[in-house]
């Protein structure tokens, strides 16, 4: 019999109970009693709604994040906190987020660093490291998880984040290779495992994907000592990898003394036969075939027709599996009331992917006869996905077809575009502009709010938000600044303003996924061919030109982003649909032209994020990135101004890249790091414009002139000063206008000084 398990739950909860109950908690409102019964029942419901599957995990529960957990769990709190004399849950929380609720001032310590868990969007806290550091098991709430689980009367399997993976994750605050650390760190993984042991725990999954990236030969080695002491211990090992194939470490992992393995058999699929052959006859595969980072339903008949000779070969010895944790889909498909019915019957959010394994399961040891119902459904929903008018657009497919190398090419180099440019826009020296948006302001939310649910019509809305475009406008005439924005009040999100105008796109109502801490993000869902049926932001940014004789930027958002925050098809290669983006935008570039737009932006704020996780694998993403950005921004005339954006510049080993993408202008992120960031621009000659950011708009701070001149001169040292712009770091949505306005008039001000 094949059995079925789950290698994590989401924990926010359906109605993200778990982000309300911490943020009642860090304002002071709650007491910690109620936030940890808020968790409590959370895990409870979670564990009964699993209650189908062979065995459950425990320990994928989180108060903020599993890895923050794992560094409690191994006692490697920060010394910053160790001081603090109450509870672990609020030193947990300083670590996380800087402080706890009801912290003032000097309980307030420096949060830990951020930082996305492989390629999701999911933001882990990087466990720090220095030569000092020592471990120390602390297991109490772990157990207590796994003696709750107990008495909901399910199997639990205890989930564990693998010691190297661990390591590897974290970051040395000092000189010392943070390598040299395992060896005082698996003696507390083996009293950990001894402790499970003891408490009666048969199997635990410890996750090392890790495996799925290419490892320096000494992190192979480390995995291979690991796993040699570990096995030691009386509890059985799952090792699990996921997003992606084991590849060249395959061998390495197929050779460790466990009692099993987890494979990702949707992008790891390559490394299933040569598990399968290799197998023991005491040792388990576990297949993750349902895949664990997107929404659509799985074609259960095909998988079956996949599986079936596996089962017959392993019989007990397989389990199946989501991918990986289901960490990062939505949680409950059924809750979502508004969905377009067909589109929804071609989805699955977490319940629903775990009815399928149990379906696969049903077919497998009970034969197809016991779930032909649920094959039979779910063939009808495959067949009608890849049927669907609605999905296959043949005007789409045309214009796809008739991509050619020179849609991604201006007509003339940079520097004869920007002499034509120059001509026109009559700039000063260092010109001064800003990233797209103004404040939104609680007017412009609750009129946005008020639209949306149909309490105020179309014109009373496009009133009052000219009127925010207008004092947007005014504002920026009055400070002086060169190019002008309108502001962006009319947008909620960079991505989900342009969905919700493209055919091809769905929105759900609750499908929330972790971010970071109580953070969510509902990514749209991109289910078909991709068109624009009309322009979509010509109105507002004519209106904002007509207020003015500045030069106004139109404002959009690229292709690689919208593709890179969205839940994307799987019956197409991401390019592809990348491409599609890249044509409707690039009508929009073009309409915004004709309008008169002289100077237009294209973020990409997501770019960077996109980078697969194997190094040999970038350049091909960035290939097929960067001709996407330039199909959509390059089919323009030479006078037209492009200009990107991305909110970092991390750019030392894409800087290549971003040259490629031959956009007149480009702003970034700089000033936080004060320009150190610009060390890429060190050793690349960068040929175009550029406005490295000057303004941390993430700080209430208000950058003075003088540090502002400062950084400019910095940045100066590098590039030559008739390519600079002068800009703040990204949009200005989440300040206030009284910040804003003293920023901004001391950035001009650093400006004029700069120009004398
Ligand atoms: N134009 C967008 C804004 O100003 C850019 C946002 C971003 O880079 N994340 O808000
Ligand atoms: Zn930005």
């Amino acid at each position: 019999m094949a059995k079925t398990h789950n290698l994590g739950f989401p924990r926010i909860g359906a109605q993200r109970e778990l982000k309300f109950a911490l943020e009642r908690y860090w304002r002071g409102e709650s007491s910690q009693q109620d936030l940890t019964n808020t968790a409590g029942a959370l895990r409870r419901t979670h564990w009964q709604q699993q209650g189908k599957l062979d065995a459950v995990p425990a320990g994928d529960f989180s108060f903020y994040d599993h890895v923050l957990d794992t560094s409690f769990l191994v006692g490697n709190v920060p010394d910053r906190v160790a001081d603090h004399q109450d509870n672990t849950l609020d030193n947990y929380f300083r670590v996380a987020r800087g402080r706890s609720a009801n912290d003032t001032g000097c309980q307030c310590v420096h949060a830990g660093e951020m930082t996305k868990w492989f390629d999701t969007n999911y933001h882990y806290i990087v466990p720090e490291f220095t030569a000092q550091t020592t471990f120390c098991l602390h297991a109490e709430s772990l157990l207590a998880q796994i003696e709750e689980a107990k008495q909901t009367g399910v199997q639990a399997k205890p989930v564990l984040v693998g010691p190297v993976t661990y390591l590897w994750l974290g970051k040395e605050k000092d000189a010392s290779n943070k390598l040299d650390l395992l060896d005082e760190l698996l003696p507390v993984y083996q009293s950990l495992l001894s402790t499970l042991a003891e408490q009666g725990v048969e199997w635990v999954q410890i996750d090392e994907p890790i495996l799925v990236t290419e490892l320096a030969p000494a992190w192979q080695t480390a995995i291979k000592t690991a796993y040699q002491t570990l096995s030691q211990t009386n509890v059985k090992l799952l090792l699990a990898s996921y997003f992606g194939e084991q590849a060249e470490n395959r061998q390495l992992a197929q050779s460790l003394p466990v009692d099993g393995w987890h494979l990702d058999a949707i992008r790891g699929r390559g490394d299933v036969a040569s598990y399968q052959e290799a197998l023991g006859d005491h040792q388990v595969l576990s297949l993750g075939v349902i895949n664990g980072r997107n929404v659509w339903k799985t074609d259960l008949n095909a998988t079956l027709a996949w599986l079936e000779p596996i089962h017959q070969a392993l019989g007990d010895r397989l389990w199946l599996a989501p991918s990986c944790s289901l960490l990062h889909v939505p949680v409950d498909l059924t809750s979502e009331h508004k969905l377009d019915p067909e589109v929804k019957n071609w989805l699955a959010f977490a319940h629903q992917k775990l009815d399928e394994l149990d379906v696969l399961a049903n077919a497998l040891n009970h034969g197809k006869q016991s779930v032909q119902q649920a094959l039979a459904d779910n063939r009808q929903a495959i067949e009608s996905r890849q049927q669907s008018p609605r999905v296959h657009n043949p005007n789409v497919q045309a214009a796809l077809a008739a991509i050619t190398p020179h849609l991604g090419k201006r007509q003339r180099p940079f520097a004869e575009r920007i002499r034509l440019q120059h001509e026109q826009l009559n700039l000063p020296r260092f010109p001064t502009t800003t990233i797209g948006s103004f404040p939104q302001t609680s007017t412009i939310r609750q009129t946005r709010l008020q639209y949306k649910k149909g309490e105020i019509d179309a014109v009373t809305y496009q009133d009052i938000m000219r009127k925010e475009i207008a004092h947007a406008v005014d504002k920026q005439e009055a400070l002086g600044l060169d190019v002008l924005v309108h502001g962006e009040a009319e947008r909620n999100d960079m991505v989900e303003y342009f969905g919700e105008q493209l055919d091809g796109y769905v929105f759900s109502q609750f499908g929330w996924v972790q971010s970071y801490g109580s953070r969510c993000v509902k990514p749209p869902i991109l289910f078909g061919d991709i068109e624009r049926p009309k322009a979509m932001t010509v109105e507002w940014t004519q209106y904002a030109q007509s207020l003015t004789d500045k030069p106004l930027k139109g404002m959009l958002t690229g292709p690689v982003t919208i593709l890179n925050w969205s839940f994307v098809r799987d019956d197409q290669p991401r390019s592809q649909t990348c491409n599609q983006l890249a044509l409707a935008i690039r009508q929009e570039v073009q309409d915004l032209e004709k309008a008169g737009t002289k100077i237009i932006q294209i973020d990409e704020a997501a770019l960077r994020e996109g980078l697969p996780l194997r190094r040999s694998e970038w350049q091909h993403y960035l290939d097929w990135a960067i001709n996407a950005f330039k199909i959509a921004a390059n089919g323009v005339s030479d006078e037209t101004q492009i200009h990107t954006h991305m909110c970092y510049s991390e750019f030392n080993d894409i800087i290549a890249s971003i040259a490629d993408m031959d956009a007149d202008v480009i702003t970034i992120e700089t000033s936080r790091s004060d320009m150190e960031l610009l060390d890429a621009f060190d050793h690349f000659d960068y040929p175009n414009d550029i406005g490295p950011g000057v303004y941390d708009i993430h700080s209430p701070n208000t950058p003075t002139q003088a540090q502002i001149v400062g950084l400019m001169n910095k940045a100066a040292a590098r590039i030559p000063e008739e390519r600079l712009w002068v800009n703040p770091d990204c949009g200005l949505k989440t300040r206030q206008w009284d910040e804003v306005i003293p920023a901004l008039e001391n950035m001009v001000a650093a400006a004029k000084t700069l120009r004398q």
